[in-house]
């Protein structure tokens, strides 16, 4: 509202809510803590899970810090943006996500301290800008190259220690480092190429790599083959029946001959198209869209497989696995086979799959995950998920930093000794910087129920003597070389996360004026959020 004299002048719509000034940016700063706040608890390996339960009455039981921000459905904007935080890190590495947003949570808490001494927000903004990109030098000189598939086991175990899969660790570590090498190529690594297919029953133990695909699919009938050996695989995505005729044709039986040679005519059709597929060798069929009652009966009596109405995305990673090319004409099929040692049906728990495998120049594979129960087998989903994007991720970089809340500590201590140089109030938002990173040794800490000051004050001691490496031992509570203990991350994950936090909170710093518009949402979103 602005005045002319006494007269109110209304520059905005009824109901909305302005909200500026110091007020605007604690407003901000207390909706972005709060998302913090709700990931805290389940950072490391003895971090605790939450459960979730959605309007639907869905469960969702986790430890992943993406996940549970989606499931939460956070609404207010500045919140949002922490949420967004975590999302950034899952789609540019894979893991990392409650690391990122702790930390934003934390540069907001200090840069909130700064305020009230009247610093300037954009002076605070300034600093972390200078201490992050500082802190990118430091990690890059702290990181170590690796090569091999140790290494990259490693960091697979480390992503996952504390996510549900921890009894089956090593077997999920290999599994990963496995179907991240298979699918390895000069292009890079594409991680659609590996589908994770969760199936429930059996246990963590009974996962497996299959070279190929899984389909949740049944074959067409039950009169074809269950079992098919060095399989010639069709890929097809058009219908197997009688073409329509595009104009709308009307047709007048007048006898019953003349219906039985209609008839007979698409039989042939119909036959002639089945004979073309069993004349190229195709052993196994699978079509995109549907296949007619008289072809599939055909089909299973020449002992083809068929399996209809398929995923495209099956069909897509099938032409990856198997070599073959798709095709929706009844011409050359025989240069558009694929090859599978094994193609079969088998039934798991409740659950029926049609496993194609053994593909010789697989490129594309499916990660099998089974598990007791649907909770259980979808923690071992999302570990895995974490674990599949670290080993791209190091594969493709090969620079790695030990864990444990090493890195965060040394960087800590190194832009303190930086902030003497920055000269001005930002030398203060440095030093705040500095100190917000030593949350994630001092999260470790308290999640593992050991005493967060004390553990600092150790690990600052081990890092003044020189040792970058160390880290907390959740497990004995002790400082340890992480690097020794085989805890390591890849370099990408700890750059990723500072660099979106920090981008985050300057924008947040940055607003001193929120208007809301009041009919947006009726009663206003805000308030459901108390602050
Ligand atoms: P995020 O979503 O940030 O990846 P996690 O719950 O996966 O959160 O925890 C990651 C943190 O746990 C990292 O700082 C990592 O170094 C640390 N960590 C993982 N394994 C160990 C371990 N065995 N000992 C100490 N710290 C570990
Ligand atoms: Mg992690």
């Amino acid at each position: 509202m602005a005045y002319v004299g006494s007269q109110p002048i209304y520059i905005l719509s009824e109901g909305s809510r302005r909200t500026s000034g110091r007020d605007a940016q604690s407003m901000n700063i207390v909706a972005g803590r709060a998302v913090a706040e709700a990931v805290r608890t389940t950072l490391g390996p003895k971090g605790m899970d939450k459960m979730l339960v959605d309007t639907m009455g869905n469960v969702v039981i986790t430890n992943d810090g993406v996940t549970i921000l989606d499931e939460m459905d956070v609404d207010h904007p500045a919140a949002q943006m922490i949420v967004e935080v975590a999302q950034t890190q899952e789609d540019e590495t894979g893991d990392g996500t409650t690391t990122a947003v702790i930390l934003a949570g934390e540069l907001l808490a200090r840069a909130e301290d700064l305020l009230e001494n009247d610093v300037h927000p954009t002076v605070v903004a300034n600093g972390y800008r200078f201490a992050a990109a500082e802190a990118r030098d430091v990690l890059e000189s702290l990181a170590t190259e690796v090569e091999g598939e140790d290494a990259l086991r490693e960091i697979a175990i480390t992503a996952m220690t504390g996510k549900g899969a921890e009894s089956s660790r090593d077997l999920l570590a290999d599994l990963v480092v496995e179907a991240v090498s298979t699918v390895e190529s000069e292009d890079g690594i594409d991680l659609d190429d590996v589908v994770v297919e969760p199936i429930v029953g059996g246990s963590v133990a009974d996962s497996h790599l299959v070279r190929g695909v899984v389909m949740d699919k049944e074959r067409a009938h039950e009169n074809m083959p269950k079992r098919v050996t060095d399989a010639k695989v069709l890929l097809f995505d058009a219908p197997i029946e009688v073409r329509e005729t595009d104009i709308d044709a009307s047709l007048d039986i007048t006898s019953p001959a003349q219906l039985e040679g209609f008839l007979a005519r698409e039989e042939a059709e119909i036959r002639e198209m089945v004979d073309t597929i069993v004349d190229s060798g195709a052993t196994v069929v699978v079509c995109q869209k549907a296949i007619d009652d008289l072809a599939v009966h055909y089909l299973s009596k020449a002992g083809v497989l068929a399996v209809k109405r398929a995923k495209k995305s099956d069909v897509r990673a099938l032409a990856r696995a198997t070599g073959a090319t798709i095709t929706s004409e009844f011409e050359d099929l025989e240069s558009a086979l694929g090859d599978a040692g094994l193609v079969e049906q088998r039934e798991m728990g409740d659950e029926t799959r049609i496993f194609v495998e053994d593909c010789p120049d697989a490129k594309a594979v499916t990660l099998v995950l089974r598990g007791g129960t649907e909770h259980v087998v979808s923690e071992v989903e999302r570990a895995v998920e974490d674990a599949l994007g670290v080993v791209r991720v190091t594969a493709l970089d090969g620079r790695v930093l030990a864990g444990g809340g090493a890195p965060e500590i040394e960087l800590a201590r190194q832009l303190r000794d930086f902030a003497d140089s920055v000269s001005g109030r930002e030398q203060l938002a440095v030093e705040a910087f500095a100190g917000a990173l030593e949350i994630v040794p001092r999260t470790l800490a308290e999640n593992a129920g050991l005493d967060p000051i004390d553990s600092l004050v150790d690990l600052r001691a081990r890092h003044e003597a020189g040792d970058a490496n160390v880290g907390l031992d959740v497990y004995t509570g002790a400082t340890a070389d992480m690097m020794a203990q085989h805890v390591v991350e890849p370099v990408r994950v700890k750059l990723q996360a500072i660099e979106s936090a920090t981008e985050a909170v300057e924008l947040l710093l940055r607003i001193d004026d929120v208007v809301a518009a009041g009919d947006l949402k009726k009663g206003g979103e805000f308030d459901e959020m108390d602050f």
